[in-house]
């Protein structure tokens, strides 16, 4: 089924000192998803380093989700900050949500640098395809994927202080492209930060996990064809990562300022990450909700629940970086390690960390670096043992019902192909999971 523009209302304009924008509200007939199009008719890169601008509008945008929020309360109808709804979570007997967007890639990419641009789609590719252990592509096409707010309509107080977790002048020097030589060294795209598209695709990750997070919290487990850039921290990007989307998105749950109450009770999220590198940026992000009030008193006076981030790391101890942080829970695993020993060390340390901490909300980093052959990594996992990883984590959180977002991490190979493929597997989990526990009967309202 698609969805189609059958209401398309003019909400809310104005004119701004430098952005003219219109928001549509885009709701589909037949299907019972209101999603959110803003529509941004000048405002181009260049704007966005107009920081005083965007809080005016981001202003205006968030009066206007608190505003749906309350009309939508009657309804099982959530609320989702998409540029274009995917297929209907609760018509989709075969797959969990599945966030993509066509310019997570881009084609003017040097082919020959380390990191592959173009995995993100290939790997959307792969599940358009169909593959042998499956009765068909597991995801039927393009249209079914949900695209995420883009570069112009993300709203950047989800990432910037005082209200996200990320420097604000480290945001607008990248947005801008002036970030210092040394910053791009560290982040290892050196002069390729300052590319528009590189920006923009940075942004749709981020925001993709926001919409992954959104369709978690309301059908039990979502994925993005992007995402786990855990090296970054609140003020430099590292490793090949620039804005930290795990952090971004656990500060964006578990805060009802940000999110409108779109999101609520969320007081306990966890970071399961198992990518072959430490998720040392992630860790540095510990005290999220220090010195910003949060957690005290509420504008009724009553008390607001404490709001906790956790990390658990399972990585490769000999693996970037050097230098390791501290996470709530670090496992550094020797090198060569195989399939069985992984699977028994992923088992112990996540049902640990799970009991412990009683997690309200996980997202999960499904680094496929952890593979035998893979460019960077130094363990020695085979397929199989990733895909059994990911299908035990995926599960082991849907049967407790604590909500879930799968995002791809890190994975190098030659072969972009055979590494989309890899890629792929934590979404064929996904939706495995998701068929055994029939969620598309269990959408939250
Ligand atoms: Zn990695």
């Amino acid at each position: 089924m698609q969805f189609r523009k059958a209401c398309l209302t003019t909400l809310l304009s104005w004119n701004g000192s430098t952005n003219h924008k219109l928001l549509y509200y885009y709701q589909h007939s037949k299907v019972t998803i209101p999603t959110i199009l803003i529509a941004t008719l000048t405002t181009t890169s260049s704007s966005l380093s107009s920081m005083t601008s965007i809080h005016n509008y981001l202003d205006r945008t968030n009066q206007y989700l608190q505003q749906q929020n309350q009309n939508q309360r009657d309804t099982n109808s959530p609320i989702l900050p998409t540029s274009r709804a995917g297929l209907d979570p609760t018509d989709n007997r075969f797959h969990q949500p599945i966030v993509y967007h066509p310019n997570y890639s881009f084609k003017s990419w040097p082919t020959n640098h380390t990191f592959p641009m173009s995995k993100f789609y290939h790997t959307a590719q792969c599940l358009l395809q169909k593959q042998s252990h499956l009765p068909r592509p597991l995801v039927r096409s393009n249209q079914d994927f949900f695209y995420p707010l883009n570069v112009n309509t993300i709203p950047y107080n989800w990432i910037s202080k005082p209200t996200g977790p990320i420097d604000e002048q480290f945001l607008e020097s990248f947005l801008s492209s002036s970030l210092t030589y040394e910053q791009q060294r560290i982040i290892g795209f050196r002069e390729l930060c300052t590319y528009p598209e590189l920006i923009s695709r940075t942004l749709l990750e981020v925001s993709g996990t926001i919409l992954a997070s959104h369709l978690a919290y309301s059908y039990g487990v979502a994925t993005n064809v992007a995402g786990g850039t855990h090296h970054a921290t609140t003020s430099m990007g590292r490793g090949y990562t620039i804005l930290n989307d795990l952090a971004i998105c656990a500060k964006y749950v578990m805060d009802e300022r940000l999110n409108c109450g779109l999101i609520s009770d969320v007081d306990r999220v966890l970071v399961i990450d198992c990518d072959v590198h430490q998720g040392d940026g992630t860790a540095s992000f510990e005290n999220l909700f220090d010195n910003d009030g949060y957690g005290d008193v509420d504008d009724d006076g009553e008390r607001k629940g404490k709001k906790e981030f956790f990390t658990l790391s399972i990585h490769c101890e000999s693996n970037y970086p050097k230098q390791k942080a501290k996470s709530t829970y670090d496992i550094g695993l020797p090198d060569d390690l195989g399939d069985h020993e992984y699977f028994e060390i992923l088992v112990d340390s996540v049902n640990l960390a799970i009991e412990e901490k009683r997690p309200d909300f996980v997202f999960y980093d499904a680094g496929v670096d952890v593979f035998e052959h893979d460019v960077l990594g130094r363990l020695k996992l085979t397929e199989n043992g990733i895909r059994k990883r990911d299908r035990w984590v995926i599960e082991r959180c849907v049967s407790e019902g604590i909500p879930i977002v799968g995002v791809i991490g890190g994975g190098y190979d030659k072969d972009v192909t055979a590494l989309a493929r890899r890629h792929a597997i934590v979404h064929e989990e996904a939706a495995y999971v998701w068929r055994k526990y029939n969620l598309w009967t269990k959408a939250k309202s």
